[in-house]
């Protein structure tokens, strides 16, 4: 088997590390609306709304734009200002901790746990100070975060709870969902991950005053509704009440949202799916470090990193990567510490060090997973990398 694998022809064409997956459904859907009165503000909205919190096990459903405008939204309906402090992982993608810096307040790094590469709550207690409002966990890759350690933490300091679930759409914890666990929780439909609406996001909470909070962010801080407005001059009076942004979701993209939905088990199983081949295939392989899995969680595996033990392999990360993209596997890095960003390091990040997120940072691939792969895509990122493996092993 391993020979037929490094005989297997080189692909022509690149895989990339993650996709979309649209079907005929998905156009119709979005031509419906293009056909219908509504582009923009229109009924698909509080529907996906309503069908997403109903699946993730929580009450309210506020859709945006994006991810990063939802995170923002939540970090505003936190009460997130100027000098708070919001603990979060050095082992994301910049928003998590962009959303912080939007609202005034100041993120503050927590190491991650060595294993499932997620915040460590240990680290998280020992950067708690009086300053502290929230805390953003990140459930990287799809793997849930310790959400019951977190929970107890931030009842005990008082702190709100946004969980950046964007990798972890379908994901369990303790046989519950991503979702019905944190204060608020953010997903987004970025084409790469689980369902897309093109761009767009939301975040899923059970307590109506964030609700509240969101709604009014994300429509310029303005009112409406009769029982929020402080006075009324007429039918057609409005109140600004708060500093919001305009970061609605069209109609078109809450209609593709709905049929993505529908599918997102068929999506996640073939996830898990490809991240089964992966782990049998590669943990036969010394020197390569699967992603180890708590026995808790249930991943949603958006993402798949391979780490290489810098001392089995006579090249570095930087030539495996380079092999791994001549062989057109769309592999990535995710991510960069973000305090590491030049842009962090000159706000005063500079003497930040998160040990076990660089060590990660060093020797991590993300490999091609997405729900359209087909069985020859697999065996082709196995073969590649199995080559690659053969000509650079040294052990
Ligand atoms: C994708 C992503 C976001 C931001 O979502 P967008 O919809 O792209 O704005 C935030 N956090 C993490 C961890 C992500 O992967």
């Amino acid at each position: 088997m391993l020979d037929a694998l490094l005989k297997r022809p080189h692909r022509k064409t690149l895989l990339p590390y993650g996709k979309q997956w649209i079907e005929m459904e998905d156009i119709a859907a979005v031509v419906e609306v293009l056909k219908s009165d509504y582009v923009t503000q229109g009924p698909q909205i509080e529907r996906f709304e309503r069908v997403l919190a109903r699946k993730v096990g929580a009450s309210f459903g506020v859709a945006f734009c994006n991810g990063t405008a939802a995170l923002h939204a939540a970090c505003f309906a936190a009460g997130i200002g100027e000098g708070d402090e919001v603990i979060t992982s050095p082992l994301t993608f910049l928003a998590s901790s962009n959303c912080v810096l939007y609202m005034g307040g100041r993120p503050v790094f927590a190491d991650v746990d060595p294993n499932t590469y997620n915040i460590d709550p240990l680290e998280i207690e020992q950067k708690i100070s009086s300053r502290t409002k929230a805390i953003i966990p990140v459930d990287f890759t799809g793997q849930p975060a310790k959400m019951d350690r977190i929970k107890k933490i931030a009842k005990k300091h008082n702190l709100v709870i946004i969980e950046d679930a964007a990798h972890a759409l379908g994901a369990l914890y303790k046989g519950r969902p991503v979702g019905s666990l944190a204060d608020m929780t953010m997903f987004s439909f970025h084409p790469v991950k689980h369902i897309t609406t093109g761009e767009g996001g939301m975040i899923v909470t059970d307590n109506e005053a964030f609700y509240r909070r969101l709604l009014l962010f994300r429509n310029h801080g303005m009112t409406r509704d009769p029982q929020q407005l402080m006075k009324t001059d007429g039918p057609w009076y409005y109140e600004m009440q708060a500093l919001g942004f305009n970061y609605r979701m069209t109609d078109l993209q809450a209609a593709l949202g709905l049929v993505q939905l529908e599918r997102l088990s068929d999506f996640v199983e073939r996830r898990r799916e490809i991240a089964r081949r992966y782990n049998e295939f590669f943990s036969q392989l010394p020197g390569l470090i699967v992603p180890w899995q708590h026995t808790d969680t249930s991943s949603s595996w958006h993402l798949y990193v391979l780490r290489w033990a810098e001392d089995y392999f006579s090249a570095d990360r930087k030539q495996i990567f380079e092999a791994l993209r001549d062989e057109q596997i769309g592999v990535n890095v995710h991510y960069i510490p973000v305090y590491k960003q030049p842009y962090y390091q000159q706000i005063g990040y500079n003497q930040v060090t998160c040990r076990h997120a660089e060590a990660y940072y060093a020797n991590a691939i993300s490999i091609p997973i997405f729900p359209k792969m087909s069985d020859s895509d697999v065996e082709d990122v196995l073969a590649a990398i199995y080559r690659i493996y053969y000509r650079f092993s040294i052990k």
